[in-house]
C-alpha cells in the first residue's frame, strides 16, 4: 500500500454506499443461492462475456441443465446455443462438459471446496477457483478480476501488474474481513463507476482523495 493510498475501511464503506442503488451483477443474483455448480458454471460463462449476457445465458443454461449429470448429457451443440452469445461460446461449451465431466470422475459430482482442486478443473483459473471458494462455500480467498485489479491499482492499495499479483498483494495488506466480499463491491463499481477508460469521478464519492493511479482520463 503506498503513502498515498485510501483506508481500506472508510474507503470501502463509501463504495458501498456508492453502488447501494445499483444493480447486482449476474454473478452476484446466480450466488445468491450459494450452489457451487451454478456459480462455477456462471463463472466460466462471464469471462469475456457482457453482464447481462451472462445473466441471459446462465438462466437458459441451468433451464436446461443445473447438475453434472444433466450438463454431460446435453450434446455440445445444445450447449452453444443455449449460452450464445457469450464470448468464446464454442470453447465454452466443450470446457463446460469437460468440467461435468471430471466432477463426476473424481468428486462424486460435487465442486470441490480447496483451490488447490478447483484448479485442476479443465480451464479453471485463479479468478473462478476464488469466487467458488469465497462466494459459495464462505471461506477464505480473495477473487481478482480485471475491475478489482485496476481498481485496487487506482486507489493506490496494490502497484502490481497482473491479477494474480493484485491477489498476493491483497492478502497481504487487505483486512480479512474484506476478502469474500471485496469483488462484488468492487465489480459493481468497475462496472458503472470506476469504469476502465475513463472513470466517472464527478460522480464519485471518492473524487477529493482519490489518487487516481494511472488514471489519464476522467469524466
Ligand atoms: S475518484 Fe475516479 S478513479 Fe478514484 S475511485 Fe472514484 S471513479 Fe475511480
Amino acid at each position: 500500500m503506498s503513502a498515498r493510498a485510501l483506508p481500506f475501511g472508510r474507503t470501502i464503506r463509501k463504495i458501498q454506499l456508492a453502488i447501494a442503488p445499483l444493480r447486482a451483477t449476474a454473478l452476484s443474483t446466480v450466488a445468491s443461492d450459494r450452489d457451487p455448480f451454478r456459480i462455477l458454471i456462471s463463472c466460466i460463462i462471464s469471462l469475456r462475456t457482457k453482464d447481462e449476457v451472462t445473466g441471459s445465458a446462465s438462466a437458459r443454461l441451468f433451464r436446461a441443465a443445473d447438475t453434472p449429470e444433466k450438463m454431460l448429457a446435453l450434446p455440445a451443440r445444445k450447449i452453444e446455443r443455449l449460452i450464445f452469445p457469450a464470448g468464446f461460446y464454442r470453447t465454452k461449451a466443450r470446457q463446460l462438459r469437460a468440467i461435468s465431466q471430471t466432477l463426476l470422475e473424481k468428486h462424486h459430482g460435487r465442486v470441490p471446496d480447496t483451490l488447490e482442486e478447483l484448479l485442476a478443473l479443465p480451464g479453471v483459473g485463479r479468478k473462478t477457483a476464488n469466487l467458488v471458494i469465497t462466494v459459495a462455500y464462505q471461506k477464505p480467498g480473495i477473487c481478482v478480476d480485471t475491475h478489482v485489479h485496476r481498481i485496487c491499482n487506482r486507489l493506490g492499495w496494490v502497484r502490481t501488474q497482473t491479477p494474480e499479483q493484485t491477489e498476493t498483494a491483497l492478502r497481504q495488506a487487505l483486512p480479512r474481513r474484506y476478502w469474500i466480499p471485496i469483488n462484488d463491491i468492487l465489480v459493481t463499481f468497475g462496472q458503472n463507476l470506476c469504469q476502465p477508460v475513463s472513470p466517472w469521478c464527478s460522480k464519485c464519492l471518492l473524487d477529493h482523495q482519490c489518487p487516481r493511479v494511472n488514471v489519464f482520463r476522467k469524466r
